[in-house]
């Protein structure tokens, strides 16, 4: 008999941005930031030798991933920002040409980049629940299977030579 189940954790972490699609002003041609939080699941069957699906440190590692990599930092996603933004002395600039950093796309991005990380084979598929305020959030679950059978693998490496 095995059981379906989510080992969940949970993350915050700060980010800057700019949204070109934004309604407001302060939110469309402002560099702001936003205090994120993350939950990370991952789903699958219990191990019965193990009693486990995946061992929590392991969940641990993936976020350490994600907050290494978003926590105070500045999300642009055209030449001039990315620019702009070099000039203006900041040093952690994530440079996605052409991915608004909406949540939906942040949710995108990470589920991709996390996958491929994932090896344990009762690990089915990976969700991610994002909040850009404390009521406001995007979630979304990638199979593991189709992700790696499409070789969808992370979106476009930074520009400043940060990668995951
Ligand atoms: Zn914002």
């Amino acid at each position: 008999m095995s059981h379906s189940v989510t080992v969940n954790k949970t993350i915050t972490f700060e980010m800057a941005h700019i949204l070109k699609s934004a309604k407001t002003l302060a939110c469309n041609a402002t560099i702001h930031g936003h205090s994120y939080k993350m939950k990370l699941g991952l789903i699958g069957d219990i191990n019965p030798e193990t009693g486990m699906l995946v061992d929590f440190s392991k969940v641990s590692e993936l976020c350490r991933v994600v907050h290494n990599h978003l926590d105070h930092a500045l999300w642009v996603s055209t030449e001039k920002q990315f620019k702009q933004a070099r000039e203006m002395g900041n040093e952690k600039v994530l440079f996605y040409p052409g991915i608004e950093p909406t949540a939906e796309n942040m949710v995108i991005v990470i589920l991709h980049t996390l996958a491929m990380s994932i090896v344990d084979s009762n690990v089915f598929d990976i969700a991610i629940e994002l909040w850009e305020t404390k009521d406001s959030s995007v979630s979304c679950i990638l199979s593991l299977v189709s992700a790696k059978m499409l070789n969808v693998s992370c979106l476009p490496a930074f520009v400043n030579g940060n990668n995951w």
